[in-house]
């Protein structure tokens, strides 16, 4: 059984801030130990695509900065580049957008290390012969790195169901060829009867795989890669997937990409998942959904597997926020997580414990 730490959301004295709570969180799970003199220290952020106002606060980010330097660490923020279109498809722009949402030195105290490099292009190639995929090609940057952490805003995902410890590693650091490998089962499809021909999604692919005939979209599967891009796009909700055939073998996938990027730094590694704006989509998206349930608070394990499950079950504990993507009153104990996508969320999780990625068993302990 797994420990997670967890720091309830809500102060109303000076000594409860949230900030603080992140680092008694690092200290009371015993991250500091994890860290060697002068060792390289990833901490995976997800910077939020420009539009999005529901990503992690640099704030909180300082926090664990300051704890990773005072435990000996040389402490750095990173991400690798997206597969679609967007502000963060190559490392300028990606840069940009960090800054743009506060992830500057003066704020976060370290500097920002895009994974992948200047196009994505920047990757090793690592063996994990597992069900899925015999290699992984991640982000060269994780791979020198001596200490992993993602540091993940948990909310609900399109594809993989939630958005947590091992979507931030697994599809996070996947170079642009691995997010294309994690992506390949998904085969987006036009409904005629809802598309009108308005062109959104023709602008926001990335491989120019749809073209407008006789006034609908059509995709070319050739060209697709399964990014999902025009699925959030369209206006009318014309394009779909098979979502949960697609979405398991997409979150198995991650979870082989989690498991083949920690395999040789299980016990140099940790996560935190901030369980507050759990929003219906990812920070990958230019907007933020209302969040389906109230603000829970912070957990910090080194088990990437016992985190998301304990912060899914979190929110599912919570009632659902009215007027948000969950449209129907639900109590504590229904799952939220799957109304917001209709699809089944833990199959990352129950196949990372399968291969040796963690335990979906866990204590939590209250600070
Ligand atoms: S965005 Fe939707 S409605 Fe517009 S052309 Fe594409 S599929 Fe049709
Ligand atoms: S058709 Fe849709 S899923 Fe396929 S590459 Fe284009 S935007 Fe991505």
């Amino acid at each position: 059984m797994s420990e997670v730490y967890f720091a309830k959301v809500g102060a109303s004295k000076h000594d409860e801030r949230l900030p603080k709570k992140v680092k008694e969180l690092f200290d009371k799970a015993g991250f500091a130990g994890l860290i060697g003199k002068n060792e390289y220290v990833a901490l995976k952020a997800h910077f939020g695509e420009p539009g999005n106002t529901t990503f992690l606060r640099p704030q909180y980010m300082r926090q664990i900065v300051d704890k990773v330097k005072e435990s000996g660490g040389k402490p750095f923020l990173t991400d690798a580049n997206t597969l679609y279109t967007g502000q963060r498809s190559n490392a300028i722009d990606h840069l940009n957008a960090a800054y743009q949402h506060g992830f500057l030195p003066a704020v976060v105290d370290a500097p920002v290390i895009i994974a992948d490099g200047l196009t994505g292009r920047d990757f090793v190639e690592v063996e994990v012969n597992l069900k899925h995929l015999k290699t992984i090609k991640y982000g060269t940057a994780a791979y020198h790195a001596h200490v992993i952490a993602a540091v993940s805003h948990f909310k609900c995902h399109m594809v993989g169901g939630i958005g947590g410890a091992i979507k931030n590693i697994g599809m996070g650091f996947g170079s642009r060829a691995g997010k294309q490998q994690m992506h390949s089962d998904v085969n987006p499809k036009v409904n005629d009867e809802k598309c009108i021909g308005c062109k959104t999604c023709l602008k926001w692919c990335p491989e120019d795989a749809i073209t407008i005939v006789d006034g609908k979209a059509l995709i070319s599967q050739e060209k697709c890669i399964g990014c999902g891009e025009c699925m959030i796009s369209c206006p009318t909700k014309a394009i779909n997937v098979r979502w949960d055939a697609t979405s398991q073998s997409l979150q198995e996938k991650m979870a082989e990409y989690t498991y083949g990027i920690l395999k040789d730094k299980m016990d140099k590694c940790f996560f935190f998942n901030f369980v507050l704006d759990v929003t219906p989509d990812c920070d990958c998206v230019p907007w933020s959904g209302a969040p389906i349930v109230p603000d829970v608070g912070i957990v910090a394990s080194t088990d990437p597997v016992a985190i998301d499950q304990a912060s899914a079950d979190l929110v599912n504990q919570q009632r659902a926020n009215i007027g948000s993507k969950v449209t129907k009153a639900m109590e504590p104990g229904e799952d939220k997580i799957h109304e917001v996508h209709n699809l089944t969320w833990d199959y990352q999780l129950k196949y990372g414990e399968k291969i040796g990625l963690g335990s979906r068993k866990y204590k939590i302990i209250e600070i």
